[in-house]
């Protein structure tokens, strides 16, 4: 029989024998299969486009994506202002086909 240990996140009283409960670790789950949903994502995504200037080459004249710096399936974190800078399209696309 597995023993049983509090959920790991702040202030859940759920028991679990895994790290979290079954709920929290459903809303992990979803967080990381559809990151661009995240409201987190969408007020960093416009904050990022609104400098108007392509982190990789400079471009103003293009239409801006934000593009993760270490991509989210190498571990780059999705949310973190550091990882995350403008790119024109042709340099985000460029960058997922790398
Ligand atoms: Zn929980
Ligand atoms: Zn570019």
């Amino acid at each position: 029989m597995t023993a049983l240990r509090p959920c790991i996140e702040a202030r859940c009283p759920r028991l679990t024998s895994k790290t979290r409960c079954q709920e929290h670790q459903r809303s992990r789950d979803y967080t990381r299969n559809r990151p661009y949903q995240n409201p987190k994502w969408i007020r960093l995504r416009a904050e990022v486009v609104k400098a108007g200037r392509c982190h990789w080459c400079g471009a103003t004249d293009k239409r801006l994506l934000a593009d993760h710096v270490i991509p989210i399936s190498q571990g780059g974190e999705p949310y973190d202002p550091a990882n995350v800078v403008a790119a024109c399209y042709s340099c985000n696309r460029r960058r997922v086909d790398e």
